[in-house]
């Protein structure tokens, strides 16, 4: 049988990895000897779910909208990751790797954020656990998203804008690694997807497998059986639809479809189908496939959706596209608003940009009546209605 999980180099196929500078080889190899045996560790467990209950508002529910079964001809459950606390499923992994963070000492936090998401979760849990917090974020980025910055500098932060490069996602992330090369033995840095040198990749996934193992159980009990025909997700660095989808991975009965960001096309120079159009390259300390010029420059993704326009693909992805384990559809901005608009008013509620690529998906995948189907919704619109309106309503 094909394993589909990370192996002791931190390897799936031939993606991941972890292509560190030196001086950081100390703390990465520390967490890779650690990370399972703290995440498994009964105080750990306790905790996390502690959290996961009081503080998040998990379980999340598992939705069955009749309107949207109706229309696609088969049993569409939403995995309401958009009712967590902050507005979507990346609390969950913030929540678990500050745990960590305490379990190995650390004392200081730092991150990395494009549209900002990231970023609040992080300084969210640093509020929670009084922890100092920096974020990196690019200049363009701290000038598109005021709100956010606002939320994090309010919850406590430093949000240190970054004036290299695009002044973008990847060179906030490059100042992050540049911090923690500084301050490897007191600080402990958040990574806020299924990217990044091994362990985070399997650790995010692990961490985000709540989704997933709350499917299951949800799932027993409206369905009598444990597992769906299909999971959709969309996908920026990875981390909602790798931790949809763990605990099914190894189950050939259940389909992965995997919707990445088309931005305006994929062929028109105006998209983050990184999938699709990415080679093999490192970036942010892993093997995997990005979007980049043929000697190496990385190009500036675009979506509509500022959080799925990530240059690069969790490696576990590059690896189950490659492997054809999962399906992966290219969603248009025009499509993902269509889709965004039309759960609005099947179902009143507004989705994220994000999870709406994972329903423009719908529409592309011939279901049979019988087909069960749970698409993780992972975060909601709130943020999004200046978009919402601009290209609809304005
Ligand atoms: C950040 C974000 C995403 C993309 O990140 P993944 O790591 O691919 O899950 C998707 N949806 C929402 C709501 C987000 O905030």
């Amino acid at each position: 049988m094909q394993k589909f999980s990370v192996d002791d180099r931190g390897y799936y196929g031939d993606f991941g990895g972890a292509y560190i500078p030196e001086i950081l080889y100390g703390c990465v190899t520390e967490l890779q000897r650690k990370y399972l045996e703290i995440m498994e560790s009964k105080s750990f467990q306790k905790e996390f779910h502690a959290l996961l209950r009081d503080y998040v508002g998990r379980p999340s529910p598992l939705y069955h909208s009749g309107q949207l079964s109706e229309r696609y001809g088969c049993k569409i459950y939403l995995k309401r990751e958009d009712l967590n606390h902050t507005g979507a499923h990346k609390i969950n992994n913030t929540i678990g790797q500050i745990l960590i963070a305490q379990r190995m000492g650390k004392t200081r936090i730092i991150a990395e954020t494009g549209a900002g998401q990231h970023g609040v979760a992080t300084a969210t849990v640093c509020a929670l656990m009084q922890m100092p917090c920096t974020v990196y974020m690019g200049k363009t980025d701290v000038e598109r998203q005021a709100p956010n910055v606002k939320k994090m500098e309010m919850l406590g932060a430093t949000v240190v804008p970054v004036t290299s490069g695009n002044m973008t996602l990847k060179d906030a992330t490059n100042e992050a690694i540049r911090d923690w090369c500084s301050h490897p033995e007191d600080t402990y840095y958040i990574i806020g997807s299924t990217i990044g040198p091994h362990p985070y990749p399997d650790m995010v996934a692990r961490l985000q497998s709540v989704i997933g193992k709350e499917i299951k159980a949800q799932l027993m009990e409206k369905e009598g059986r444990d597992y769906p025909d299909y999971l959709i997700a969309c996908v920026g660095g990875g981390s909602n639809a790798g931790g949809t989808i763990y605990d099914f991975i190894d189950n050939k009965k259940v389909k992965i479809v995997l919707a990445e960001a088309g931005g305006k096309g994929i062929n028109s120079g105006y998209s983050a189908a990184t999938i699709q159009l990415g080679t093999v390259g490192v970036l942010h300390g892993c093997k995997t496939l990005l979007m980049q010029t043929e000697d190496g420059q990385i190009t500036e993704p675009y979506s509509i959706s500022a959080g799925l326009d990530y240059p690069g693909i969790g490696p576990v992805h590059a690896f189950l596209a490659s492997v054809k384990r999962a399906q992966v559809l290219a969603i248009n901005d025009d499509e993902a608003i269509d889709a965004a608009f039309e759960l609005t008013r099947k179902d009143g509620i507004i989705p994220a940009l994000e999870s709406a690529h994972a329903l423009a998906a719908l529409g592309k995948i011939d279901f049979k009546p019988s087909d069960v189907v749970v698409l993780t919704l992972s975060g909601r619109g709130d943020k999004d209605m200046e978009t919402y309106i601009n290209v609809r309503m304005g």
